[in-house]
């Protein structure tokens, strides 16, 4: 299975930003051995699209509306994503799940309405410090996976990143990356990408990615900077 490494810029981008693309393409130099995705604000997709083409990347979106269309003031469709250039786009983010209060079942029709468009949907799962503290881990994510993952077949990629982890610097032993990944092999079946988000940086992407049933990583802080996200595709 061929390795995804997905760049999450969140609130952070501007028109001048699209320089890192052409950064990074200059080091990747037209070739990657991992499928390389970038989701930017959706403000930079359509720009950014045809520029992460030119250097062998793709871009996906950070969230969308379970409609196609309707009154919805500021949400965007997966549809208009897919206009705009993406094949990817995030679900249930845990900044999204706590800021905007989106439950798992919102997070399916997401995630559903993504494949409608045509894109694939990466599904974000994870469990908060309290409930790793409390060995809730496992029946957290099987919770979750079990509340949002789309019904019937379609491209799909799951992305296990503990809460904890995001932002913090902090990671998860490889041991225990090991085990959640093997658990939602069991639940999500052979043919799914599974990537690990949650501080992962140059120096400890080797490892990460090295782990068995770890088909990748949701990269947010250092994705911004084309020098680190170069380092992190080259480790996988
Ligand atoms: C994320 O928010 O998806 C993420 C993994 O962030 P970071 O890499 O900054 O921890």
């Amino acid at each position: 299975m061929k390795s995804l490494i997905a760049g999450n810029w969140k609130m952070n981008g501007l028109m001048a930003s699209l320089a890192e693309i052409e950064r990074l393409g200059g080091l990747l130099k037209g070739g990657a051995s991992a499928e390389v995705l970038i989701c930017p604000p959706a403000t930079l997709i359509a720009a950014m699209a045809p520029a992460a083409r030119a250097i062998g990347a793709e871009v996906g979106g950070q969230d969308c509306h379970p409609k196609a269309s309707g009154a919805h003031t500021g949400d965007i469709a997966a549809e208009m994503l897919k206009d705009a250039g993406a094949s990817y786009v995030i679900v249930g983010h845990s900044e999204r799940r706590a800021d905007h209060g989106e439950s798992s079942a919102v997070v399916k029709a997401k995630a559903e309405a993504a494949r409608r468009a045509g894109l694939t949907p990466i599904v974000c799962v994870g469990e908060t410090e309290a409930e790793r503290r409390a060995g809730k881990q496992e029946a957290v994510v099987g919770e979750q996976l079990a509340g949002s993952l789309p019904d019937g077949a379609g491209p799909l990629v799951i992305a296990y990143e503990p809460v904890w982890a995001i932002g913090t610097g902090l990671t998860p032993t490889i041991e225990d990356i090991a085990a959640m990944h093997r658990f939602i092999r069991q639940k999500a079946g052979a043919g799914v990408r599974i990537l690990y988000g949650g501080s992962v940086k140059p120096s400890n992407a080797a490892e990460i990615l090295a782990v068995e049933d770890v088909n990748g990583a949701l990269v947010g802080g250092a994705s911004l900077k084309a020098d680190d996200f170069y380092a992190i595709i080259s480790a996988a």
